[in-house]
């Protein structure tokens, strides 16, 4: 086999086994790809299984999951306009006696909550005053209460001051963070 021979052959082999490598590249892409769908398919149907109330139980089990699942719920029920300016929130905290609920906060003033709003609470969530962001404001009159927080989420990614917050009391951030601090 002259040189030219052994540099085809080689060629030929290369190629071959690219093409060996992109067939396993596309079948770990496809079952990564089903995989990230059935994933993504649970999940909602966990996430829809709790949309609206919650049992006592569940403020134990997943203070996460029911925050994240209420603040969600508050932040869909702002009419589309508001729900790109106005933050909602929701928080488990815990009493002095150990008794569990959700607190809600907005970043509209004081608490002022809309009709739509107002209308998809659940019985014995409380809305918290302040002027400040939905988030802060859980944990700033959580605190001035003495309740302890446990896990605090908003409809909106939460801002790194807000973050720092939350995580200050002690208590989960279950949804998502933002990288920039809100203006
Ligand atoms: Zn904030």
């Amino acid at each position: 086999m002259g040189p030219k021979a052994i540099g085809f052959f080689a060629h030929g082999h290369a190629r071959q086994a690219g093409q060996v490598l992109r067939k396993k590249a596309i079948g770990v892409a496809f079952a990564v790809y089903k995989m990230i769908k059935s994933i993504q398919i649970s999940l909602l149907t966990e996430e829809t299984t709790l949309t609206a109330s919650y049992t006592q139980a569940e403020l134990f089990i997943e203070p996460g999951r029911v925050a994240r699942l209420r603040a969600t719920a508050l932040q869909e029920a702002l009419s589309p306009p508001s729900r790109t300016r106005v933050t909602m929130a929701a928080a488990v905290v815990e009493d002095s006696q150990e008794n569990r609920r959700v607190i809600i906060g907005t970043s509209e003033p004081n608490g002022y909550l809309r009709p739509g709003v107002k209308s998809a609470l659940q019985p014995g969530e409380s809305v918290v005053p302040g002027y400040g962001h939905a988030e802060a404001n859980i944990v700033a009159w959580a605190t001035k209460n003495d309740d302890r927080v446990i896990a605090v989420a908003a409809g909106r990614p939460i801002c790194e001051n807000c973050v720092g917050a939350i995580e200050d009391a002690g208590a989960l951030v279950p949804s998502p963070k933002k990288s920039q601090p809100r203006s």
